[in-house]
């Protein structure tokens, strides 16, 4: 079966699991996920799991970013900050939903890789920076709409300060005793509301600590 063909199935089946938004679907069809996976996965590329990437890390699977990408509920004049690059598949998915996206990714290497495939695909609306993501965006914020793509216990300060008040920010965050769940945060003019909506398994996000050393 071609890629194409592969695609198309996987758009179904994502339809078959509640993905309704027609623009989400359409935005996924749009992305050729095969060019973000590694050569000996290529035959898995549109089977819907999540598959190794350079650095120890995972592309998240593609239920999981449908999801996520719905959740967030944009609109084409947003400005969107992702944490956690990875392969650079969920912010080449926002790209086409909304005005920019600004990424950050802690691994060097994984972010030359994601920013070769936004130039092959001439996605030029996403904007990168190699750095912890735990601190935000501050030259940038605030931004309407935030997504964490890798789990802590606890949702960073700095993205919730840089949240505009009406954002909204979907993030996966650890539970004691059971695995993680992504959480939707909205801030409203009083303060921020929180709701769980699906169990997940996201590789750990990790604080550069020992920058926050040296401040003292
Ligand atoms: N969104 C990615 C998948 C992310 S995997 C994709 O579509 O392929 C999670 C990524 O978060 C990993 O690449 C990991 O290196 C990165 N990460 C973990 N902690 C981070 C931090 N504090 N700041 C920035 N990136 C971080």
């Amino acid at each position: 079966m071609s890629h194409e063909a592969r695609r198309i199935r996987l758009i179904m089946e994502l339809r078959s699991q509640g993905i309704t938004d027609t623009r989400v679907l359409s935005a996924i069809e749009r992305v050729p996920r095969e060019i973000f996976v590694p050569a000996s996965f290529q035959d898995q590329a549109y089977e819907n799991i999540a598959l190794p990437i350079e650095s120890g890390q995972t592309i998240s699977q593609p239920l999981v970013v449908a999801a996520m990408t719905e959740a967030l509920e944009l609109g084409p004049n947003m400005k969107v900050l992702e944490i956690g690059t990875g392969s650079g598949y969920q912010a080449s998915v926002l790209s086409h939903l909304c005005r920019r996206v600004y990424t950050i990714e802690r691994h060097r290497a994984l972010m030359e890789g994601a920013e070769k495939r936004f130039a092959e695909l001439k996605l030029r609306n996403i904007v990168t920076r190699v750095g912890d993501g735990t601190k935000g965006w501050s030259e940038a914020a605030p931004f309407e709409r935030i997504i964490v793509t890798a789990a802590g216990r606890a949702v960073p300060q700095a993205l919730l300060d840089q949240l505009s008040v009406g954002g909204i920010m979907i993030i996966p965050v650890a539970v004691e005793g059971r695995d993680q769940e992504l959480v939707k945060i909205k801030r409203t003019a009083d303060g921020y509301t929180q709701d769980a909506f699906m169990p997940v398994r996201f590789v750990p996000l990790i604080p550069d600590r020992a920058d926050e050393a040296s401040r003292g």
